[in-house]
């Protein structure tokens, strides 16, 4: 296929390399990153023209409600265009309205997986948008990832992504102040885990992704809490959640409580720079008071 590739960062650029490694004929724009040994266009109309699917890989909906003005009219009608950004829901489905009335269809397409996940081709795609649309792309999802399922009309990949992420979020915290607890009760890391991973507390965040560093498989704790998923990306999906509950009158205590949680430690106390799991040391250091 023809694709047209726009948004070339930590994500984008390694999904762009892997389709054009399985023969496809990339086309790429980024408005800074400039990446090796990718065909670039010198701008995001170009590399959409003439392509039959036009990927955008983008920081945020504003970002892409842009892009889709410039790229939407240099389609050609049919082209499928398949946002795998994380964005609003409005955003999403506004954007395939728009590609509606030119003619094309659009997939809202968010992945979970990380960079390590599109370095290796291994992301799940949740995947909002027309069947005929999801059939064009499939063989796409197929080399960037592992996992691609169909979610239902325009915008709802976005809503199961922040969903699930309002799910990781609030049960990253609930596993990490459990944690601090045990510590404080003289209750041994190893022991807390041996017991809740196999107890009615367990959950990915404690079995798979274990904050507490040398307890569990090994997860970025073991690693000074370097990400893996950064807290401002975790904090970035929260805020997206809340956003979409507001617009939905959702009531989500919980989800609200983490996005507010996350808000304190990335813009007062990490920087921005740890990973998610990094909410255990930072409840480690806290009393009541
Ligand atoms: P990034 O900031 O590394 O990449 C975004 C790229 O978009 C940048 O290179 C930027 O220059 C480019 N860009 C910005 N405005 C542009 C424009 N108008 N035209 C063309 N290019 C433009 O971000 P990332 O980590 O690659 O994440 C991309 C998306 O994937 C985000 O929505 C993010 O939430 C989501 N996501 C990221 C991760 C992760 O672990 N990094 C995991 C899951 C989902």
């Amino acid at each position: 296929m023809k694709i047209g590739f726009i948004g070339l960062g930590n994500m984008g650029a390694p999904m762009a390399a892997n389709l054009a490694d399985a023969g496809h004929a990339v086309t790429g724009f980024d408005t800074a990153a400039k990446p090796e040994g990718l065909t670039l266009a010198t701008s995001a109309a170009e590399a959409a023209s003439g392509a039959d699917v036009v990927i955008t890989m983008l920081p945020n909906g504003d970002i892409l409600r842009a892009v889709a003005d410039q790229v939407i009219p240099a389609m050609t009608p049919g082209a499928v265009l398949l946002d795998c950004s994380t964005v609003d829901v409005a955003s999403a489905r506004d954007v395939a309205a728009q590609a509606a009335d030119h003619g094309n269809q659009m997939l809202d397409a968010p992945v979970s997986g990380g960079i390590g996940g599109a370095q290796a081709g291994t992301l799940t795609f949740m995947v909002g948008g027309q069947e005929d649309a999801f059939a064009t792309a499939k063989p796409l999802f197929d080399i960037m990832g592992q996992k691609a399922v169909h979610c239902g009309p325009a915008g709802n990949g976005q809503a199961a992504k922040i969903c699930n992420n309002m799910i990781l979020g609030i049960t990253m915290i609930g596993t990490c102040e459990a944690f601090a607890l045990a510590d404080k009760l003289g209750l041994d890391r190893q022991a807390m885990f041996d017991v809740v991973s196999t107890s009615s507390g367990y959950s990915w965040t404690m079995n798979a992704y274990c904050p507490a560093p040398g307890v569990g498989p090994t997860s970025p704790a073991d690693n000074d809490y370097k990400p893996g998923f950064a807290a401002a990306l975790m904090l970035k999906d929260l805020r997206l959640s809340q956003q979409a509950a507001e617009g939905a009158d959702a009531d989500t205590p919980l989800g609200q409580a983490a996005t507010e949680l996350y808000a304190q430690f990335v813009e007062a106390e990490d920087q921005g720079h740890m990973d998610f799991s990094a909410m255990l040391p930072r409840f480690e250091k806290r009393g009541r008071g």
